[in-house]
């Protein structure tokens, strides 16, 4: 089912992916906070995060497989 081509949006079709908004806070807030406790979020599965000043009003995360182990997220940029 995995596709090792396609962009992050494929993550999506693939049942890995969420875009997640907050009433509480900004998708940069929410950035900030996963990234300063990546670990812990990290270890509950996540492993990329797109960059908030591509993708105003919400903030995507999502399950791709890893390309390095004991690192923080790696940040996608997406093509607009
Ligand atoms: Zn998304």
């Amino acid at each position: 089912m995995w596709e090792k081509t396609g962009g992050v949006y494929s993550q999506h079709r693939a049942g890995r992916a969420a875009d997640i908004k907050c009433k509480l806070a900004t998708e940069k807030e929410m950035f900030e906070v996963i990234n300063r406790e990546w670990l812990t979020f990290k270890e509950a599965g996540l492993t990329r995060m797109e960059d908030v000043k591509v993708t105003v009003g919400w903030l995507h995360v999502d399950c791709a497989p890893e390309i390095a182990k004991d690192q923080p997220f790696l940040i996608v940029r997406p093509a607009k």
